[in-house]
C-alpha cells in the first residue's frame, strides 16, 4: 500500500509538472509581443508606484522578470477565462506594499491560481479573482483530475482509485509544489475595457480613498486654468505627518496605515466641496485651494488643518499624538506650472519642520537661494572630505578643581582658500540633512584616533579626545556601531575617544540605540550630553541612561552674570548631575568671572576661550599636552 502511494505521489508530482507546461495553451506571437509591451508600461509604472512607497531604487527585478505568459482557458469551452503577464520576483522584497499600489496586482503559486491580491485586483476581475483564488477550482479542479484520472487509468488500468485517493491526500505535496513558484500578475484581459477600468481606478488612493497624485496632477492643470482666468490665487499646501517613520517603525505598518486613513479623514472634514485633497504619496498630502482671494483664507484651513491632528489618533495598536508640517506657495507669484509650485510648497514645508514642526510656512524666494546654498554646500563639502581636506581642532577641558586639561574636544573645521567660510554649525546642520554627516563622522572617528596615536608617537601624555555625534549616525551601519571595532583595530582604549550627543537624539532614540549606548558606556567609553539645557530637556532622563557627563549649554554661561535666571538653571543643572554622579561641563567661558561663576555652583571643569580657542592638533599638543 504505502508502495502504491509513493508511487502515486511521484506519478502525480510529473503529471502536476507535465499538465503545468504542456497542457497550457501559448498566445500566438503577435499577440504575445503585444501583450509583452502592455506588461511592461504596467511593470513601469508599479515600480515607480513601489518607489514611491518603500523608497526602494533597487526594484529593477520587476522590470527584468516579464518573462511569462498567463493564460487560463476553460478547458471545456476554451474561452479565455484569464490573461496577464506574471512576474516571477520574491514577492517578499515587497511586504505589504503591493496593498498600495494603483495597478491590479496578484500573487500566483505555481499552478497560476491568485493566492492573494490587492483591492484593485479584486474590483477589476470581480468574480473571477474568486475563482482563480480557490485553488480547486471547478474548472481548474476538473481538468486537473480528469488529466490524472487518463493518464493513471492507461498506465495502471484498475488501480487508478488508490492512487487518487493518494493524490487527494498529499496536500503537503501540493502546497510545495504551489510554493515553487510565486509570481506576480498583472492583468491585461479585455485590454480596452481593463485600460478603462485601469485608468478610473487608478486615479484614487486605494488606502485614503483620496484622489492620488496623478488624479492630482491632472486636476491640478485644469484648476490653474480655471484660476488663471479668474484673476484669484490657486494655493497648493504641501503636509506630512512629523515623524511619521518612526511611528510606523514602533507600531507597525498596520498601524501606520490606520493613521494615514484616519489623518486623511480627519483633514477631508475640513476641507471645503471645492477644494482638492490628494495623497502624493506615503505620508505627504496635497490640498490645492483654488479661486483664493487673500492669504488670511489659506492660513485659516492651515490652522485648521493643524488643530485637526490635536485629538489623539486611536489605533489598532497604540494610541499616538501626532502633529503636521504645511507648506503652502501661491500661483501665480510662486510659480505658474503645478510642478514648481509643488516643489516650492515642498521647499516651505522643510522649514515649517526646521521651525519646530506643527506648524505653517509660506514659500519665499529666499528658500529658493538656501536650496542651492545647501546644494553648493553638499557638492563642495563632500569633495573636501573625499580629497582629506578637512580638518579637526582641539579645544581643551579644564578641571576646575586643578586646572589640568583632562581632555578635550575636537571640533572639525572646513579650511577655504577663499570666499565666505562656512561654520561648522551650518554645514554640520547641512551634511545632517543629505546624510553626508554619517562619512564625515566616520572620518571624524579615524582622525581623531590618528592624532591620539600620533600624540603617543611623539611622546605626549594624551588626554581624551571627545568628538561630536549625530542622529544619523545613531541609524543602522552608523558610526555608533562602528565604535568599538575601530578602537580595537586602531589598539586604543575606548576610554580613549568620548562622545558628545544632543539631547534630542536621546529623547528620538529606540530601545535598541539605548542598548548600543549601554555597550559602550559598559566599555568605558566617556558618554556625555551636549548643549545641555537647549532640548527638551526633562532631567528624569538622566537616571535611565548611559551617560557619564553633562556639557551646559553655552547660552547659559554667557548670562549668567547678568540673568540671575540662568544663573539658577547652571545651579540646578550642576546639582541634579552630581545627583545621579555626572561630570558637569561648563561649555563657553569666556570670561574670569564665567569661570569663577562656574566655580563657584561646583562644576567640574570649563570649556572656552577664555582657556584657549579650539588649536589644530599640533598646537593643543605643544600648549596642553605634558611630556611623557
Ligand atoms: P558644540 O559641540 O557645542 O561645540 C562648541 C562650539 O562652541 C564650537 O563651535 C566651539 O568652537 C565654540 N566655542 C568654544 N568655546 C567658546 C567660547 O568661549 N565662546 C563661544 N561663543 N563659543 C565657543 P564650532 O566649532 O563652530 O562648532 C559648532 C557646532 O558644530 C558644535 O557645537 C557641534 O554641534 C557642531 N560640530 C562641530 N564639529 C563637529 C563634528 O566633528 N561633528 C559633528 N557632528 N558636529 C560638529
Ligand atoms: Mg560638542
Ligand atoms: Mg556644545
Amino acid at each position: 500500500m504505502l508502495l502504491f502511494i509513493g508511487m502515486g505521489v511521484l506519478i502525480i508530482g510529473l503529471t502536476l509538472w507535465n499538465w503545468h507546461y504542456d497542457v497550457r495553451p501559448r498566445l500566438e506571437n503577435e499577440a504575445e509581443s503585444n501583450a509583452r509591451v502592455l506588461a511592461a508600461s504596467h511593470a513601469r509604472a508599479i515600480e515607480s508606484q513601489f518607489q514611491n512607497i518603500s523608497g526602494n531604487t533597487d526594484i529593477s527585478i520587476i522590470h527584468n522578470a516579464i518573462n511569462k505568459m498567463l493564460l487560463i482557458n476553460d478547458p471545456n469551452t476554451g474561452e479565455t477565462l484569464y490573461q496577464g503577464i506574471a512576474l516571477e520576483v520574491d514577492y517578499d522584497v515587497f511586504p505589504a506594499a503591493y496593498d498600495m499600489v494603483n495597478i491590479s496586482v496578484g500573487v500566483t503559486d505555481c499552478s497560476e491560481c491568485i493566492t492573494s491580491e490587492n483591492p484593485i485586483f479584486i474590483h477589476k476581475t470581480g468574480e473571477l479573482a474568486a475563482i482563480l483564488k480557490v485553488y480547486a477550482n471547478p474548472v481548474f479542479y476538473r481538468r486537473l483530475v480528469s488529466d490524472i484520472v487518463d493518464n493513471l487509468a492507461l498506465m495502471f488500468g484498475g488501480v487508478t482509485v488508490v492512487l487518487v485517493l493518494a493524490w487527494l491526500t498529499s496536500n503537503r505535496l501540493l502546497h510545495n509544489l504551489r510554493e515553487r513558484e510565486r509570481s506576480l500578475v498583472i492583468e491585461i484581459a479585455d485590454r480596452k475595457s481593463a485600460e478603462e477600468r485601469l485608468h478610473q481606478i487608478a486615479a484614487y488612493d486605494q488606502l485614503t480613498n483620496l484622489p492620488n497624485r496623478y488624479l492630482l496632477q491632472a486636476d491640478f492643470a485644469r484648476k490653474l486654468e480655471e484660476t488663471a482666468r479668474s484673476k484669484k490665487m490657486l494655493a497648493t499646501l504641501f503636509f506630512d505627518l512629523d515623524h511619521f517613520k518612526e511611528i510606523n517603525d514602533m507600531h507597525g505598518h498596520e498601524t501606520g496605515d490606520a493613521l494615514l486613513k484616519e489623518a486623511a479623514a480627519r483633514v477631508s472634514d475640513v476641507t471645503r466641496n471645492y477644494d482638492l485633497l490628494a495623497r502624493f504619496g506615503g505620508d505627504e498630502f496635497v490640498m490645492i485651494m483654488s479661486n483664493v482671494e487673500n492669504r488670511s483664507d489659506v492660513i485659516y484651513v492651515a490652522e485648521k488643518i493643524i488643530a485637526s491632528f490635536k485629538p489623539t489618533f486611536s489605533l489598532p495598536n497604540a494610541d499616538v499624538q501626532v502633529t503636521t508640517s504645511i507648506g503652502i506657495s501661491i500661483y501665480p507669484e510662486d510659480g505658474d506650472d503645478p510642478s514648481e509650485l509643488l516643489k516650492n510648497a515642498d521647499l516651505a514645508m522643510y522649514r515649517a519642520k526646521a521651525d519646530g514642526r506643527n506648524g505653517y510656512q509660506f514659500f519665499n524666494a529666499e528658500m529658493n537661494l538656501e536650496l542651492q546654498y545647501s546644494q553648493w554646500v553638499e557638492t563642495n563639502l563632500r569633495e573636501a572630505l573625499n580629497n582629506n581636506r578637512l580638518e579637526l581642532h582641539f579645544q581643551p577641558q579644564v578641571n576646575l578643581d586643578n586646572n589640568n586639561v583632562e581632555s578635550c574636544e575636537a571640533l572639525i573645521r572646513w579650511p577655504q582658500d577663499e570666499g565666505e567660510k562656512v561654520s561648522p554649525a551650518d554645514f554640520i546642520r547641512i551634511a545632517e540633512r543629505t546624510g553626508l554627516i554619517n562619512d564625515i563622522s566616520s572620518w571624524v572617528l579615524e582622525e581623531a584616533c590618528r592624532h591620539v596615536i600620533q600624540w603617543t608617537e611623539e611622546g605626549y601624555e594624551t588626554v581624551r579626545v571627545d568628538i561630536n555625534l549625530s542622529s544619523r549616525d545613531f541609524a543602522e551601519k552608523g558610526v555608533l556601531y562602528s565604535f568599538l571595532p575601530t578602537m580595537r583595530r586602531k589598539n586604543l582604549k575606548p576610554s580613549q575617544i568620548g562622545i558628545e550627543i544632543t539631547e534630542n537624539i536621546l529623547l528620538e532614540s529606540t530601545e535598541q540605540v539605548i542598548k548600543a549606548l549601554s555597550v559602550l558606556h559598559n566599555a568605558g567609553v566617556h558618554i556625555s550630553i551636549d548643549d545641555f539645557g537647549t532640548g527638551f530637556s526633562s532631567l528624569s532622563y538622566l537616571k535611565h541612561l548611559p551617560l557619564s557627563g553633562i556639557k551646559i549649554d553655552q547660552s547659559f554661561v554667557h548670562e549668567a552674570p547678568s540673568n540671575k535666571d540662568d544663573l539658577i538653571i547652571i545651579q540646578a543643572i550642576t546639582l541634579v548631575g552630581h545627583g545621579f554622579g555626572l561630570d558637569v561641563v561648563a561649555e563657553g567661558v569666556e570670561t574670569e568671572w564665567h569661570e569663577s561663576l562656574c566655580k563657584g555652583v561646583g562644576c567640574n571643569t570649563m570649556q572656552g576661550i577664555y582657556v584657549s580657542k579650539p588649536l589644530p592638533a599640533d598646537r593643543f599638543a605643544k600648549k596642553f599636552l605634558q611630556k611623557s
